[in-house]
């Protein structure tokens, strides 16, 4: 194992049964608690920001903002929240998803987003890819290219590469 990936691993903590029972919650607290495991995700996370030749990051609600707002800045692109529905004060776009019982809804600020922009998307944890995949296709609707998506982690029992992969259309999907 890579050191990075070591030093990673080391700070997420694992919380059995939250949110409710039968889920592992990856717990991402102890690793922003740390500075040089939160610099060295930050890093990492720009270094596949320039080599993915983006322009933009989206940060999904919520731990996608903290990871990705240092990201932007250190990558020098704009940051833009991709929020759940009702919580952005101006013109939106939204788009809905299933989820195991009943559906969600994300949003994003249309005019934050242009044809020239190319757009890295960043969470936390990649599960199903319900998620992921609403965003990436928000973006498109939104008249932008997606660049890719990077996330800290992925529940690689979940499937949400594959379910992802017809919406990615090619763009990369790295996974730390
Ligand atoms: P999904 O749409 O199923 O891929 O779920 C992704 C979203 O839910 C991400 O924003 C994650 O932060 C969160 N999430 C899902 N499962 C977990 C988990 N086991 N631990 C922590 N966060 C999770």
């Amino acid at each position: 194992m890579t050191d990075i990936k070591e030093l990673l691993l080391s700070r997420i903590r694992d919380v059995a049964d939250y949110p409710e029972p039968g889920v592992m919650f990856k717990d991402i607290t102890p690793l922003l608690a740390d500075p040089a495991a939160f610099t060295a995700l930050t890093d990492a996370l720009a270094e596949i920001a320039e080599g993915a030749g983006a322009t933009k990051i989206v940060g999904l609600e919520a731990r996608g903002f903290i990871l990705g707002a240092p990201v932007a800045v250190r990558a020098g692109l704009g940051f833009i929240p991709v929020r759940k529905a009702g919580k952005l004060p101006g013109a939106t776009l939204g788009q809905a998803y299933d989820l195991e019982y009943g559906s969600a809804e994300i949003e994003v600020h249309a005019e934050d987003l242009t044809a020239d922009d190319r757009v890295l998307v960043i969470d936390d944890v990649l599960a199903t890819g319900g998620t992921a995949e609403a965003s990436v296709q928000l973006i498109r609707r939104a008249g932008a290219e997606v660049a890719g998506l990077a996330v800290l982690m992925e529940l690689g029992f979940l499937s949400g590469r594959a379910r992802l992969e017809p919406a990615l259309r090619g763009a990369p999907l790295e996974a730390l």
